[in-house]
């Protein structure tokens, strides 16, 4: 009994075995426009390069199954940028690619980015029979002064629209993506947003805290005083009432900004990141980790293209990770998956090491300040750690003794 429940445990705690499946990321560096706040690889008025840019995409998927081999992929995710800039046509012709090149599993769970204003339901259809059966639609927030300072390109109204076209085109798994914390917004604002998207059922929901970014036009809109960010309190109440408020409506929050409405409907693909698992990562500045090797892609559109045609790889940085830095990077990583934790089994089996070997006394300190929950086998962040959890992960970046 014991086992089976230490079994289960370690099936969906961190880290991932070494052979365990891959997941599959492709950068779709297209916006209408860039918001202001951003600072993803992202390009306005650039579509006229979309198709040779998808063709380069599934050239350079190639010659990545060429050099690392061919999975198996259990997820694949298309993240931008704007990915519902795509026709459904150009779509389904990715997903072909992929599934050509890759041995994608059964049941892989595939993923596509949406903004509101740039979907309609015959084009999620479209999405849904070319083999999307996830969507992650960008509703950042549903008030008008909120879309304002945020610099969105949808209207209040429109975010439901396209919940409502992708129920009808017949995506049964959805996230919504909320943003908290902007210049301006109140207690109310929020409580508003969260009440009102919680009453179209969505299967999952990931709130961000608006962060400020050097180099973009909200970053310098807050030096020169034009705009002022809301204090570090204010956001901690709003992080603590979208827990309260989500918890009673019956969502897990499984990783610090990730709630779902049931395990099935966790994140299958971003539980790979957090789980320090292999992932490709194929298109302009996306990163790729596979085989113990962490790779950086060429950031233009237009570079990317041309390495890709002269048949390179468009890889610009390639860090192979040490043995010291994968247990770091699966602590900082496992600690974010605040139900599932970090397993010492699962630990053993990819390190080869024990966890609590290598941070004893930083697990005693952690618990007895009440940060940490730890019983031998699982270490997770406790209800205090969870708003202390940067600090947190810091504890964990020199685990003890000699590593290779
Ligand atoms: S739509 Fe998303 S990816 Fe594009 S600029 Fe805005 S925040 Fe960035």
């Amino acid at each position: 009994m014991t086992s089976t429940l230490t079994d289960t445990r370690t099936l969906a705690a961190a880290p991932q075995p070494r052979d365990a499946p891959w997941g599959l990321y492709v950068h779709v560096p297209f916006c209408r426009r860039i918001c202001p706040y951003c600072d993803f690889n992202v390009y306005a008025r650039q579509e006229a390069l979309v198709p040779a840019y998808l063709a380069a995409v599934a050239r350079e998927l190639a010659l990545v199954a060429e050099r690392w081999g061919r999975g198996p992929v259990a997820t694949i995710y298309l993240g931008g940028g704007t990915p519902s800039l795509l026709e459904p046509a150009q779509v389904a012709a990715l997903l072909d690619a992929i599934a050509g090149t890759f041995a994608v599993l059964p049941g892989a769970e595939v993923t596509l980015e949406a903004n509101p204003e740039t979907v309609d339901r015959a084009k999620l259809a479209g999405y849904r029979a070319a083999g999307v059966d996830r969507l992650s639609i960008g509703v950042q927030t549903l008030a008008p002064h909120g879309l304002k300072v945020l610099g969105r390109a949808h209207r209040p109204e429109t975010p439901e629209q396209a919940f409502r076209a992708a129920r009808a085109a017949g995506f049964a798994n959805v996230n919504l993506d909320l943003i908290y914390g902007w210049p301006g917004q109140t207690r109310e604002d929020w409580s508003r947003d969260l009440a009102t998207v919680l009453a179209w059922e969505p299967e999952h929901l990931s709130l961000y805290a608006l962060t400020i970014e050097p180099g973009t036009p909200y970053e310098r809109g807050v030096r020169r005083g034009v705009l002022r960010p809301l204090d570090d309190d204010t956001v901690a109440e709003l992080a603590e009432t979208a827990s309260e408020t989500l918890a009673a409506h019956g969502y897990e929050q499984y990783e610090l900004s990730n709630w779902a409405r049931g395990r099935a409907y966790r994140s299958r693909h971003n539980q790979i990141y957090w789980r320090n698992g292999w992932y490709v990562g194929a298109g302009a500045g996306a990163h790729g980790y596979l085989g113990g090797v962490r790779t950086v892609n060429e950031r233009l559109p237009a570079s990317y293209i041309e390495r890709v045609e002269r048949g390179e790889l468009p890889v610009v940085a390639a860090e192979p990770i040490d043995r010291r830095t994968e247990i770091v990077e699966t602590m900082i990583l496992g600690l974010r998956l605040v139900t599932d934790g970090i397993s010492a089994t699962a630990f053993r089996a990819r390190h080869g090491a024990e966890l609590a070997a290598l941070y004893g006394d930083v697990l005693d300190e952690l618990v007895a300040l009440g940060l940490v929950e730890w019983d031998g086998e699982t270490l997770r962040l406790s209800r205090r750690g969870l708003l202390l959890a940067n600090e947190v992960a810091l504890r964990f970046l020199e685990p003890r003794g000699t590593l290779g």
